[in-house]
């Protein structure tokens, strides 16, 4: 192992440790031995989780006039899965390469000279031995365990934005260029998961169908990646992190004459953080194909009809977590001890603030801190933390760990002239600030 992998590693586990042991992510029903792969979101995590979801849907919904949400059902009717393509090759045996994750079908991979298939995609030469394989989660619905009442737990959410295209085009009455845009779950029978929310089988998504006219694609893709790019910024991913691969034309869907892979440089290698795809008419036709329903767009201007091309950007809520703490987790050497924060904007930070009673056996500074914990919460500023346990320095500690960016504590002074001192998390400068000053600061902040 070198030097440079040996670091990498460690981070992992640093950032895996921190994000466990103060509740942002928890092994999944762990009391029971914990179910592989699977993992459950403490308090600190589903706000972290929340605040990216929250910002996704402000930045590519709510603030943009083009845009159409959806929350559709999980679980759609199978035939859904024929059309879209999910369940052709239900009865082939696949193999996954252990580098790559790409699923083949053995009998089409070339072997070396010792006989070890070959990865078409990145060489490798480790698979998984060859499995009767489909990526969807199987159930039934009714009581009857029967074929007749097979249902598919969706593998993505992009499906149900085309399933429900004509709804859109009726209800809403948009023009083109316009999009439907969906967060919320979804599975997958994942051969290889792993790296802790990197691979899972139980994910969220948050995907836009961005419906077109098509002989504007090469534009419009252009300006959703600038659109990915701007949103990443934004969060604060690490820019020096993030890598952009256009994937070869034999590695993209038959029916894609452009994808990107925005890679992300993860301590355990480099990897796929978000696709965009230019996916043509390939989805709407199938559907309009297999349901028989007319799902053509009629555009008033030029008096015609026709299937609009789609360009989807297609985000990950969990590998967004990861990559936030990553880039997020600082260490930094102190006198006595090594500081470790993490840098999150206060947007996405768990808690906006913490608020401490320098003292907590003097019950007039306990009160005066409560009632300026309360105060902020009153205007309008949320999760907030209290804390009065053990030394202020250890609670700055924990505020920092967590990514809390600004401190309050009430001292004796307050008691004299109503300031409070406030803490930078970043650069640890304190300065003091009139009390009814306190959430009007952090209102700016929130901006
Ligand atoms: P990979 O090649 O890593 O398996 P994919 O190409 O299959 O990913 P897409 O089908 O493009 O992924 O899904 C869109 C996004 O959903 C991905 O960019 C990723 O952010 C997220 N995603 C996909 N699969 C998983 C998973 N098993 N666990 C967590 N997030 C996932």
């Amino acid at each position: 192992m070198t030097k440079e992998n040996k670091k990498e590693g460690d981070l992992m586990d640093k950032i895996v440790s921190l994000a466990k042991r103060r509740g942002f992510v928890f092994p999944s029903s762990e009391i029971y031995g914990g179910l592989a792969n699977a993992w459950d979101f403490g308090p600190l995590g589903v706000e972290l989780k929340n605040n990216i979801k929250k910002l996704w849907w402000e930045f590519f919904v709510q603030k943009r006039d083009d845009m159409y949400g959806l929350d559709a059902a999980l679980l759609m009717n199978p035939k859904t899965w024929v059309a879209s393509g999910h369940l052709r090759g239900f009865s082939d045996a696949l193999v996954e390469c252990k580098k790559c994750h790409e699923r083949y079908r053995a009998d089409i991979l070339e072997k070396d000279k010792k006989e070890n298939y070959i990865c078409p995609s990145c060489g490798g030469i480790e698979f998984t031995e060859p499995k009767q394989f489909n990526l969807m989660l199987k159930t039934f619905l009714g009581p009857a365990e029967d074929e007749a009442h097979i249902v598919y737990f969706r593998p993505e959410t992009a499906q149900a934005m085309f399933v429900d295209f004509k709804q859109i085009l009726d209800t809403m009455s948009p023009k083109l260029p316009f999009g439907i845009a969906q967060v919320g779950k979804a599975f997958r029978n994942e051969i290889t998961p792993g790296n802790f929310v990197f691979r899972t089988r139980e994910f969220e998504q948050m995907e836009i169908e961005y419906f077109i006219k098509p002989n504007e694609w090469e534009d419009r893709f252009e300006y959703w990646l600038s659109q990915m790019k701007e949103w990443m910024k934004l969060v604060g991913l690490d820019e020096s992190k993030i890598s952009y691969l256009e994937v070869p034309e034999h590695e993209r869907a038959h029916y894609s004459k452009r994808t990107i892979d925005i890679e992300f440089e993860f301590p355990f290698g480099k990897k796929e953080l978000y696709g965009l795809a230019y996916r043509g008419d390939f989805d709407l036709k199938s559907h309009q194909e297999a349901s028989g329903q007319n799902l053509e767009y009629f555009d008033e201007k030029a008096s015609e009809k026709f299937l609009p091309h789609v360009i989807e950007p297609s985000l990950g809520v969990e590998r967004t977590l990861l990559a936030l703490l990553i880039s997020a987790y600082r260490e930094e050497k102190t006198e006595k001890e090594t500081r470790v924060y993490l840098d999150f904007d206060i947007k996405l930070a768990p808690y906006k603030a913490a608020i401490f009673p320098l003292m907590a056996n003097k019950p007039e500074l306990v009160k005066k801190a409560q009632d300026l914990f309360h105060g902020i919460k009153k205007s309008g500023v949320y999760p907030i933390a209290f804390d009065d346990g053990g030394n202020v320095g250890k609670r700055y500690r924990r505020q920092d760990e967590i990514g809390t960016p600004y401190c309050f504590t009430v001292d004796f002074q307050t008691l004299e002239d109503d300031t409070v001192t406030v803490r930078d998390r970043n650069t640890m400068n304190q300065e003091r600030i009139e009390v009814e000053r306190v959430p009007e600061f952090l209102l700016n902040k929130l901006k």
